[in-house]
């Protein structure tokens, strides 16, 4: 047995589904948080993860890719059986157990006790940015999150089993919930990987880590 020279901290291996979407964002944002990132295509790729990225994208077309690739099912059942998982946008939609204005058939992998409203925010403010106060990241109280929203859906409905981490603070949207937790289960409606903004991100691996 040799002891290693110095302590390397190894952090957790976190799987980004690479199906469609915002997957090189994703796998930038984690490994700036101190995980190791895998691109997820198949169910054998769902072998070792401590945890998985669901990224924005269209959740329409993630969702049919995820039944085309046979990779709906198992995946659901690793989230059933408490695989740690952050889904951004289209990845919240994924996550949601319920979804107002889908397509017809359109599926979830389920999870977390919400309802999301997709494409919520409307044509006229189809994308937009915000400064949003989200509980549990890094500097909460003090620094607020500049959040991106494309095409986003908005929590319209809350189970008793999830809790609000945050809203939208002013203008038309004020009060929309757009970000969520339960337990190793988190999502919000807007884009933390394309700001460099990694708090959420470090979140998720503290989650992830804390699941070990
Ligand atoms: N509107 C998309 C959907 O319903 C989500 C958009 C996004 O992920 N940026 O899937």
């Amino acid at each position: 047995m040799s002891a290693a020279p110095y302590d390397v901290p190894v952090g957790p291996t976190i799987g980004v589904l690479a199906l469609q979407g915002d997957v090189r964002e994703h796998v930038t944002a984690l490994e700036a948080s101190g995980a190791r990132a895998v691109l997820v295509r198949r169910e054998r790729e769902l072998e070792g993860l401590d945890g998985i990225v669901l990224p924005g994208g269209e959740s329409t077309t993630i969702d049919k890719l995820l039944r085309a690739f046979e990779l709906a099912e198992p995946l659901r059942d690793r989230i059933a059986s408490g695989l740690p998982a952050y889904g951004s946008c289209a990845g919240m939609i994924l996550l949601a157990d319920r979804v107002l204005e889908g397509i017809p058939g359109q599926q979830t992998l389920g999870g977390l006790d919400i309802t999301v409203r997709r494409n919520a925010f409307g044509r006229q403010v189809d994308s937009f940015e915000t400064d949003l106060t989200i509980e549990g990241i890094d500097d909460s109280a003090t620094r607020p999150m500049h959040a991106v929203f494309i095409r986003a859906p908005w929590v319209e409905e809350v189970g008793p089993a999830a809790t609000v981490l945050g809203a939208v603070a002013t203008g038309p949207a004020a009060g929309r919930i757009v970000a969520v937790r339960q337990g190793r289960l988190v999502a919000t409606s807007f884009h933390p990987e394309v700001t460099g903004d990694t708090r959420v991100h470090r979140m998720f691996v503290r989650i992830v880590c804390e699941s070990l």
